[in-house]
């Protein structure tokens, strides 16, 4: 059976999306889209060689009869009316992040997920597809280190993300991944967060925060800190270790040529979260569209993208009171348990 999928935003990340599913992926092809900017949408279409109806809004794409599953790649404040609408119509809907833009958006999300019945949504935190952080699991997950105390974390990019990236967007935008992908891992929730401002770099935006450094509790008792550099000029670098009871586990570096030249022993470093990511999302997807044929939802769930919400929230408050933040969330409902 071929998946059947309606797509709703196609600017950077939809393209990229819709480029996956017509020439790298099985089993699922794209028969309908739409874009705020309808030309941006019929020229994707055209550019792609799809066979693909491009419909005048969002919510005629989820309605479409032939269309069996949604994915959301339109800005993010949309998010939160094509999810629910995709759960009111019974289908599928993978979303990228953000879920929605308020935890209290996610809040109804979830609520309209349980009050269906069934598991329909799928949000994109696609680090938990990518083969270094499933390679860091599996070592937790067998006790290689025995129980995990410290975990010490580093999200920097050459520049800041976007020319409208500013105010709280390290927080609120990029460590969101940071913040799904390490309870992923721990099995564990946050409790408490702490965020501290170091000496600002020069090399950006005046306005800007950057670095930021951020301290988070688990119910466990695990200490995180989480490193955030926008605009550290040099690569894009995430790295993770955690420190355990017999041991330590690091994240493993992507693949490089390791060159001796000169008298100097080098590696390259990427640039690029798409070139760092590429396969996770790959893989991310094929799972989804895999799972979605069979009827199933086995991906980061509206839970997950709920509490990453609250979470991002708590650092935005902790950033601007100074003070350590409790993280309260309510118990996770049956109906998430996997
Ligand atoms: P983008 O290039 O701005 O694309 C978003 C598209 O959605 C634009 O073409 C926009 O049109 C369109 N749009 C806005 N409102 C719409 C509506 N009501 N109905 C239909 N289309 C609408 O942004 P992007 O970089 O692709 O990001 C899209 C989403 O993916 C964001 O939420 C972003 O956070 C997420 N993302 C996730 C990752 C990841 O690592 N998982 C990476 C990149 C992006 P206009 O430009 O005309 O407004």
């Amino acid at each position: 059976m071929t998946l059947k999928i309606g797509v709703i935003g196609t600017g950077a990340i939809g393209r990229e999306h819709i480029h996956r599913i017509t020439h790298t992926l099985k089993g699922a092809r794209v028969v309908a889209v739409n874009d705020f900017n309808p030309e941006q949408a019929h020229a994707v279409v055209d550019d792609l060689g799809l066979d693909a109806q491009v419909y005048a809004s969002g919510v005629e794409v989820i309605q479409a009869p032939n269309v069996d599953a949604l994915i959301v790649t339109s800005s993010g404040q949309t998010h939160e009316e094509f999810v629910l609408a995709a759960i009111d119509a019974g289908k599928p809907v993978f979303c990228e992040k953000p879920l929605a833009v308020t935890a209290e958006g996610c809040r109804r999300i979830v609520d309209a997920e349980m009050q269906a019945g069934r598991k329909l949504v799928q949000v994109g935190f696609m680090r938990r597809f990518d083969h270094s952080y499933r390679q860091l699991k599996q070592a937790l997950d067998t006790d290689t280190i025995g129980a995990p105390l410290i975990l010490n974390c580093v999200h920097r990019n050459p520049q800041s993300p976007s020319a409208d990236f500013s105010g709280d967007m390290a927080l609120t935008d990029s460590c969101v991944h940071e913040f799904d992908v390490l309870r992923w891992l721990l099995e564990d929730d946050y409790v408490s967060a702490q965020v501290i401002q170091p000496r600002k770099t020069r090399l950006c935006n005046e306005s800007l925060q950057d670095p930021h450094v951020i301290l988070l509790s688990t119910r466990a008792g695990i200490h995180i800190s989480i490193e955030s550099f926008v605009n550290c000029q040099y690569g894009y670098d995430i790295q993770c270790q955690v420190v355990g009871e017999r041991g330590t586990a690091s994240l493993p570096e992507p693949a490089s040529v390791s060159v001796r030249h000169a008298a100097k022993l080098s590696s390259d470093i990427l640039v690029s979260w798409k070139d760092r990511f590429m396969d996770a999302f790959d893989i991310e997807f094929q799972e989804w569209v895999d799972a979605t044929t069979q009827g199933q939802m086995n991906g980061p769930s509206a839970w997950d993208g709920y509490v990453v919400a609250v979470t991002s929230d708590a650092c935005v408050k902790a950033k601007h009171s100074g003070q350590i933040e409790p993280i309260e969330l309510p118990g996770r409902p049956a109906f998430y348990d996997r």
